[in-house]
């Protein structure tokens, strides 16, 4: 006989889970090559089919949401590479979004640090800019003080976990000020101006990639657009949705529409896939509330990846077009980023644009489209899983003999960074955003 709080997840898993998504799934198998919980594993529960089953028998009364459910749904990556894969058009990544929100509501079996993760990640850091941006200023302060040095050389970040200390030595060089403090809230377009975009500034971007997000208004504005960053925005919420805080994300979601709905704009660009995605599915986190279905479907449709946006507009701009410039002096691979080329279905953008590039040798490592482990916050609650991912992911990294990992989203990036550190360290590799990499190219070249 079920628990009280199995039965009670159970009843949350029948209302939350969308039934028809469930049965639409015919148990071909195609999505299992895709998926890399799967290939680490060979094991049917974690693979999407697998997945699926488990979520239905579940709703259906056939088993019971034990422990080991639980488990099967966090080790999912949520990287989606299942959706593209299956020919029944099966919405996996809301059903795992669903499992999970109905999960978090009953689960009392989380670790106490993951707990303490999620709390300090879900509420108290990330629908915080300005806590983010004090994070980003204690960053700056703990490397410039020479307090990072220090705490390397007594080993303390590591007495914690050998994962931590291996993050923290990958971190980049935090930002006390966001892209807003540096240009400002609108910025003119460079030349004839071809339209108005509204720049989704992220939370984590705007402090650890606050470069890259400055980089990112001037290739726009240098391709024709006018800029406007409005401040009144917070993170997009993708960490919530896909963390099963789906209350939270639609929070979040509300505030970014309002703060984009009134400032007249043709696109809103996004340089970071994660984010991306989620502000493209507005319309879907949000189809259960009426008065706010115009606004999130007028937000969603607007959605653009940068890389997007400079293939079919900067041409002017460049990077200038490789023609009989000589030879390459620079060998390039991508790794994708999974929502950007999922969900977004973006990923012949940025290689076009590496393409593109004067003096770039592009090369297409194996598995570029599989899942690097980063996932949100997966490499930090899942660290074995995330770290045989990752091992993989390099072990192809290297077969390029690539000098630049590029890739498209800054979870991704960081880490490619790690992995570099851990497996490829001294080999003269370098993991960089697909922005910073054109922008210096553009610079270098015009
Ligand atoms: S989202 Fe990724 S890890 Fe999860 S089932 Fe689909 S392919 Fe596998
Ligand atoms: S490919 Fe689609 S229909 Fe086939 S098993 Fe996977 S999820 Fe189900």
């Amino acid at each position: 006989m079920a628990n009280r709080s199995s039965a009670s997840l159970q009843e949350a898993l029948k209302q939350k889970l969308d039934y028809d998504q469930l049965t639409n799934c015919m148990r071909c198998g195609f999505c299992l090559p895709a998926c890399p919980t799967f290939k680490e594993t060979g094991i049917e529960a974690e693979s999407p089919r697998g997945r699926i089953s488990l979520m239905k028998a579940t709703v259906d009364g056939l088993l019971e949401p034990n422990v080991r459910f639980e488990e099967q749904m966090s080790h999912c990556l949520g990287c989606r590479a299942c959706e593209p894969a299956c020919p029944a058009d099966v919405k996996y990544g809301r059903l795992i979004e669903q499992a999970r929100d109905a999960i978090e509501d009953h689960t009392t079996r989380h670790r106490w640090w993951v707990k303490a993760v999620r709390g300090v990640v879900f509420r108290g850091l990330f629908p915080h800019q300005r806590r983010m941006r004090l994070l980003g200023k204690g960053l700056r302060l703990y490397r410039q003080s020479g307090l990072q040095k220090a705490a390397r050389k007594l080993g303390i970040v590591g007495m914690f976990s050998k994962h931590m200390a291996d993050m923290e030595r990958i971190l980049p060089e935090a930002s006390g000020k966001g892209v807003v403090e540096l240009l400002g809230t609108r910025i003119p377009a460079e030349g004839e101006k071809r339209g108005t975009v509204g720049m989704f500034r992220g939370c984590l971007m705007d402090v650890l990639f606050t470069e890259t997000n400055r980089k990112t208004v001037e290739l726009l504005s240098a391709a024709g657009f006018e800029v406007v960053i409005p401040e009144a925005q917070n993170c997009c919420g993708a960490l919530h949705a896909h963390s099963g805080e789906a209350d939270l994300a639609k929070q979040l979601a509300k505030n970014n529409i309002r703060a984009f709905r009134d400032i007249g704009v043709d696109y809103i660009v996004s340089n970071a896939g994660g984010c991306g995605a989620i502000l493209t599915e507005y319309d879907h986190l949000l189809h259960n509330e009426p008065e706010w279905r115009e606004g999130a479907e007028w937000f969603a449709r607007r959605v653009i990846d940068v890389s997007k946006l400079l293939l079919e507009n900067g041409k002017e701009l460049g990077p200038p077009k490789r023609a009989g410039g000589g030879a390459p002096s620079v060998r390039v691979t991508y790794q994708d980023s999974c929502h950007l080329k999922n969900v977004m279905r973006g990923g012949q953008a940025p290689r076009q644009l590496l393409h593109n590039t004067a003096g770039v040798e592009f090369v297409e490592m194996m598995e570029a489209g599989a899942c690097c482990g980063s996932a949100g916050i997966y490499n930090i609650t899942q660290p074995e899983m995330a770290g045989t991912i990752l091992e993989r992911k390099m072990g192809h990294a290297q077969a390029t003999a690539a000098h630049y990992i590029v890739t498209s989203n800054p979870g991704c990036l960081l880490q490619m960074k790690l992995g570099i550190e851990k497996h490829a360290k001294g080999k003269g590799m370098q993991a960089v955003h697909l922005v910073d990499f054109l922008y210096d190219a553009y610079k270098r070249n015009s």
